[in-house]
């Protein structure tokens, strides 16, 4: 493809857009449980006119953009105060969960070349159920994981596994409020004497949970320290493009004081162009996100976001009342949130993701790890609870088929061609053979996954990732003729 020779008027380039706009899912109307947090119309508005307001301006350099500063400074107090931080608490306003985590993960790094400058190969302590950012901040920062299992039933962080972690090389230890796969919170209390005693770093991820978890307890939820009134926590992340139903792009990076964040922060007068100060990964930046995001919290308010907790608490606790009872379906845990996972033993829960897809549902696969298997996922927005029991009716009729539907051969097929794997064979060639015997290849997207989900559950970890790369970088190669 071509830049156009002549640019194309304004009225043809919307009905292409309005062609590309069809193939998407239609999230508004709260039949996809995850990927969008949709505050309704109202707020929705605000955001949006606050955005292209701020859009063209450029948070590269708060001198001449003061407004961008200010909404950041803005956010960032409330954040504090709402996280129990005392006045000394400071962050940043970042384009993501993941932006936020590369932050704390570098400044935790930085932190320690400063103060412990014998370790020369930094570890980070990750329960496996923390966030898969942090495994992509310790490729990109070269620091070394240390995963610790978790307790198998609750899926919470173990305190002890986690102390026997340490070791010399420990710069870091991370938790999560709650994990996003099991809508679990780490027992975050006894890591924080851990990390106090041992003089770590510790880093709170609470990018899903932050915001809303002290409106639960508001409301009654049995909600445990989680936040900086916790004395070992170190730093925090925490997204407002998630329950504060901001538009994406938005996210707060916090730390106990600024001793701490100076490591996250980058100047740099070396080179002949303008001098770069910046808090964030992003240099030259869009005012939208920020100034949305401000607009949102002021609009919604708090009594707004605990009328909307209330929903999402109530829907939460019918839901996992109601799908324990569907027969063949069982929880992973108990949540703290409203986010959780179920699963079964006796049916394919991946057929029963293509069967609520039929019925235009929009549910999340998550694969076997460790000591949780395959199993479905559902976080619990504002704009679900009202088909809260459709849902439930569809979903006992997708079971239902599922367990009628033939599964378990593709997995064999993986199964049967591991087992002539030799070591002259690469990863690769063995993955091409996987997916040639499972007849899955990856040129287009499919219009049923299970068959590509029964491959990917069943690949072993290094194989996953692998096959996961191969399919991206098909989807994004060069145009085939
Ligand atoms: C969503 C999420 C992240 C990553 O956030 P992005 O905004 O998608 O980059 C990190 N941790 C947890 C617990 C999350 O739920």
């Amino acid at each position: 493809m071509n830049i156009p020779n002549k640019g194309i008027p304004m009225d043809i380039l919307q009905e292409k857009l309005d062609a590309y706009d069809q193939q998407d899912l239609s999230w508004h109307d709260g039949r996809t449980w995850g990927y969008v947090y949709d505050p309704g119309r109202k707020a929705e508005e605000a955001g949006k006119t606050a955005y292209m307001q701020f859009l063209q301006k450029n948070g590269l350099d708060f001198t001449i953009y003061p407004s961008i500063a200010q909404f950041e400074k803005d956010l960032v107090s409330m954040a504090a105060s709402h996280l129990h931080g005392s006045n000394e608490v400071v962050g940043n306003f970042t384009s993501g969960g993941t932006e936020s985590i590369m932050l704390a993960v570098k400044a935790a790094r930085d932190y320690a070349r400063a103060n412990k400058p014998e370790i020369l190969e930094p570890e980070m302590i990750l329960p496996i159920t923390g966030h898969a950012a942090f495994h992509k901040a310790a490729q990109y920062l070269n620091v070394k994981i240390v995963p610790v299992d978790v307790n198998p039933v609750t899926f919470r962080a173990n305190p002890d596994l986690m102390q026997q972690a340490i070791t010399k090389n420990t710069i870091m230890m991370v938790a999560s409020s709650p994990s996003y796969a099991h809508g679990v919170i780490d027992p975050i209390e006894d890591l924080g004497k851990i990390a106090s005693t041992h003089g770590i770093w510790f880093h709170v991820d609470g990018c899903v949970g932050g915001f809303l978890l002290p409106y639960f307890k508001r409301l009654g939820a049995n909600i445990p320290k989680f936040d900086f009134s916790v004395e070992g926590v170190t730093s925090m992340s925490m997204d407002l493009h998630k329950y504060a139903y901001t538009p994406k792009g938005a996210s707060l990076v916090m730390y106990r004081n600024s001793e701490y964040r100076k490591y996250q922060l980058f100047a740099c007068a070396d080179w002949p162009g303008y001098t770069v100060i910046n808090s964030s990964v992003q240099s030259s930046k869009t005012g939208g996100p920020v100034a949305a995001a401000w607009t949102v919290v002021h609009f919604i308010g708090d009594d707004g976001y605990l009328e909307i907790a209330k929903r999402q608490y109530e829907g939460t606790k019918r839901l996992v009342e109601k799908i324990k009872q569907i027969q063949g379906l069982r929880l992973m845990a108990e949540p703290d949130l409203c986010m959780f996972s179920f699963t079964s033993d006796t049916i394919s829960i991946f057929h029963i993701i293509d069967e609520m897809r039929e019925r235009h549902w929009y549910i999340q696969p998550q694969f076997a790890f460790g000591p949780s298997k395959e199993n479905i996922h559902l976080s619990v927005g504002a704009s679900n609870v009202q088909w809260i029991e459709p849902f439930l009716l569809d979903l006992e009729a997708s079971a239902k088929k599922a367990s009628s539907m033939e599964s378990g051969q593709y997995a064999t097929a993986v199964k049967e061609a591991l087992s002539g794997w030799t070591p002259d064979m690469s990863e690769s060639d063995m993955l091409i053979q996987i997916l040639s015997k499972a007849g899955i290849d990856f040129h287009s997207l499919p219009d049923r996954w299970a068959p590509v989900n029964e491959v990917l559950n069943a690949l072993p970890l290094p194989l996953r990732n692998l096959a996961l790369k191969e399919f991206l970088s098909e989807m994004f190669g060069p145009e085939q003729p």
